[in-house]
């Protein structure tokens, strides 16, 4: 005897994948009723997609449901049908569902079984579209000794509907609804229907899902399948072709009503226990409840908002922050991290405060332990104390260089590593280190806190690897805000734009359990965010299997820096093997040198002005103060200068008042000159380029930038 197979009970099944295209849908528009009066349902033009278009969507994934679970076939009905709408579902595209048996029911010897099958399906564009839990009703499986199903309660409103929508299926609907999908024989062949009890072939409970689908969608969401958010019902009857049906629909809650489906000529409910549910989807509020968080220096600029944020958000904050001064001087004082305490308390959050300084293994320690003390444990760390201490190299003591690196980079580690204990042991932890531009990309006057947070950045990139296993991720963000570190150096109009709290919601993110990445950096600030990292070029294998000669590489020196088809990688070892693979078959090597010139030549004049500050050479501009204003018209054209003041480089879109000089031309023959197709003086004496303003001063042009296409 057939038996359920009790043992597939969440063992994984499919991915089972169904491309389909407007044709599918339209099909299955018309199998369930939708003509003129609903041509966007039916038109490729402005084609959309019936919500229940889903479930006929994926019937293969339903049929091994059925198999999976070994039922007796000849005695399933859809029982349950639950969906949940994640995503618009686009016209075309492939379909991959997966998905397991998730509890089998037992109703009693004779009684049959319930069969629950829950699967997600995802669509090629990488979003997740549906969700659906089947419960396939086993007429002939009762018996096995399982236990059975709890009672629902469903009740209707004590009142007449709100809405009721008629609708006739037509006596040919299955032979149209079939070409969906499901062309089990009981739906079209009469002597098969005549074998199973009935007068003629039925419609699919399906189909007439589809129908009330359509009423749900024009009555409470019209024209906008994709705020559909949830559609639940039970199959209770079966229905003949051509038998009018009618659709009660009660409005309960916003953006909830309750349906069923009559038999329009003898009242018997045909569908029962609806529930649709539509509006816009509700994203998922990040979540900190009963986490804990250590932020450093959160008792001003960005570890304050830090700190207020998480808290806001349920986690339990330790506000450490030492109070000195901008430059880790004066006296420390407890009152910045107490203030920010009580911000987070008057706000109902929880916190606790700590003054201990970051730089010291002691100080480290105890900021840890004031965590384990308040709160028993450590899941986020935000390593941002910081100070500055500016001076060119010259000036540079071993005092103010140690200070900058002893606040940073030490006090990262300090910190770090009782806090990492504590995450290894738990299995779980975020960490977020705080660089800067300045280490990233160097600033005047700042070796001390470029190396500090340069480093940082290194250190990321080994405890990346020693946290992975322990489900510890690191990441480090490149502040940009309006702080006491940066209120000198940024323009007043500027600094109002940036606040801290434009910075908050990427440190968030990556202190969040959802956080996606493990050893990134982000770039942050008013509104802006992207990433940075360390691009690798591919190289070449020089010296033909013995050292190269000085001279080889001096040649050789743009196919060395070439970073055509460069590589981001995720650790040492990856590298190395990249460099064993090169010299060991050096032929697969790309000399990219060659290809140098051509591939990366300049397609705009904006790639142009990109690239102007990265050619500058400020050991050249020692004493100039000049701006140079270029004017390019025709495609791709605009006005750009570029301002040269105290050994820095300004590149920006738009007019400057009172230029040094003016370069005119097309961008055609502005963009040969720059490719070096075309030389300046050429492009001058031919009068493709026009001067105006101080011409002397356009030669100071060649001095200032290094001339090197890239
Ligand atoms: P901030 O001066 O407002 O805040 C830093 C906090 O750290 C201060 O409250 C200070 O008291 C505290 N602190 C200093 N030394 C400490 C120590 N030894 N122990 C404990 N606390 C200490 O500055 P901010 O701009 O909010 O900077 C936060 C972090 O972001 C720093 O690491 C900074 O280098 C980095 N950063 C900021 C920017 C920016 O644009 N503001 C840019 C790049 C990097």
């Amino acid at each position: 005897m057939m038996a359920l197979n009790l043992e597939a009970v969440g063992k994984p099944i499919g991915p089972v994948d169904k491309s389909y295209t407007w044709k599918d849908v339209v099909l299955y528009s018309l199998g369930v009723g939708a003509g003129f009066s609903e041509l966007d349902y039916c038109y490729e033009k402005r084609l959309k997609v019936l919500p229940s278009f889903s479930i006929a969507a994926i019937f293969d994934f339903l049929a091994h449901i059925g198999a999976t679970s070994n039922v007796n076939l000849a005695g399933i009905l859809h029982g349950e049908q639950s969906l949940v709408f994640h995503n618009p579902i686009p016209p075309e595209g492939t379909l991959s569902t997966k998905g397991r048996i998730v509890k089998y029911y037992d109703k009693g010897p004779g009684k049959g079984a319930l069969v629950i099958g829950e699967s997600d399906t995802y669509h090629s564009n990488g979003k997740k579209l549906f969700t659906s839990v089947i419960t396939i009703f086993a007429r002939l499986d009762g018996g096995f000794g399982g236990e059975n199903a709890p009672k629902k309660e469903f009740v209707f409103p004590d009142r007449e509907p709100d809405i009721v929508v008629d609708d006739s299926p037509s006596v040919n609907q299955p032979l149209l609804y079939r070409l969906s999908g499901d062309i089990f024989d009981l739906h079209v062949d009469p002597e098969f229907a005549k074998m199973a009890g009935f007068e003629k072939p039925i419609m699919h409970g399906l189909c007439t899902h589809g129908f009330a689908c359509r009423a749900l969608v024009n009555a409470l969401i019209p024209g906008m399948p994709e705020k559909a958010r949830r559609m639940d019902c039970r199959f209770t009857k079966t229905l003949y072709p051509g038998t009018p049906i009618r659709t009660l629909i009660w409005k309960v809650d916003e953006g909830k009503a309750l349906w069923k489906t009559l038999n329009a000529e003898t009242g018997d409910v045909v569908i029962d226990h609806g529930v649709f549910e539509y509006g816009d989807p509700v994203r998922e509020r990040l979540d900190f409840s009963g986490q804990v968080a250590v932020v450093t220096g959160a008792g001003a600029g960005l570890g304050r908002v830090y700190a207020l944020e998480l808290a806001k958000r349920g986690a339990k904050v330790v506000v450490n922050d030492l109070g000195a001064a901008r430059d880790g001087t004066g006296p420390a004082s407890s009152s910045a991290a107490d203030r920010v305490v009580d911000e987070i308390r008057a706000a109902g959050g929880e916190a606790v405060a700590d003054y201990n300084n970051v730089a010291t293994r002691e100080g480290g320690e105890a900021i840890i332990r004031s965590a384990l003390d308040a709160f028993g444990t450590v899941d986020i760390l935000i390593n941002n104390a910081g100070i500055l201490r500016d001076k060119s190299m010259v000036k540079m003591e071993p005092e103010t260089w140690k200070a900058v690196i002893d606040v940073h980079l030490n006090g990262a580690y300090h910190v770090t590593r009782p806090a990492f204990k504590v995450m290894k042991e738990k299995g779980y932890g975020r960490i977020v280190m705080t660089t800067s531009a300045a280490g990233l990309y160097g600033n005047f006057g700042q070796t001390n806190y470029a190396s500090a947070k340069m480093g940082l950045v290194g250190f990321m990139n080994t405890l990346k690897l020693e946290g992975e296993k322990y489900g510890i991720r690191v990441n480090t963000v490149a502040p940009l805000a309006a702080s006491r570190l940066t209120e000198d150096v940024t323009p007043p109009e500027l600094f109002v734009r940036m606040k801290p709290e434009y910075v908050a919601p990427i440190v968030l993110v990556l202190c969040s359990k959802q956080c996606p990445v493990n050893g990134r950096i982000y770039n942050a600030g008013m509104g802006f965010y992207n990433r940075a990292a360390i691009w690798t070029g591919t190289g070449v294998v020089l010296g033909k299997g013995s050292v190269p000669s000085v001279e080889e590489i001096r040649d050789r020196m743009q196919a060395i820096a070439s970073l055509k088809g460069a590589k981001v990688y995720h650790q040492l070892n990856e590298q190395v093997a990249d460099v064993y693979a090169a010299v060991l078959n050096p032929k697969d090597v790309v000399d990219a040198s060659t290809e140098e010139e051509s591939g990366s030549a300049f397609t705009s004049a904006k790639a142009v002005f990109d690239a102007m500050p990265g050619a500058f050479r400020a050991d050249a501009a020692k004493g100039i103060d000049v701006v140079f204003q270029y004017r390019i018209s025709g495609d791709g054209g605009g006005d750009w200068f570029c301002a040269v003041k105290d050994g820095q480089c300004q590149v920006a879109a738009g007019l400057y008042e009172k230029p040094t000089c003016t370069f005119l031309m097309a961008s055609g023959d502005f963009l040969d000159m720059m490719n070096g197709k075309l030389s300046p003086m050429q492009a001058y004496t031919g009068g493709k380029l026009r001067i105006e303003g101080e011409i002397m001063k356009s030669q100071l042009i060649e001095k200032l930038f290094r001339i090197d296409r890239k």
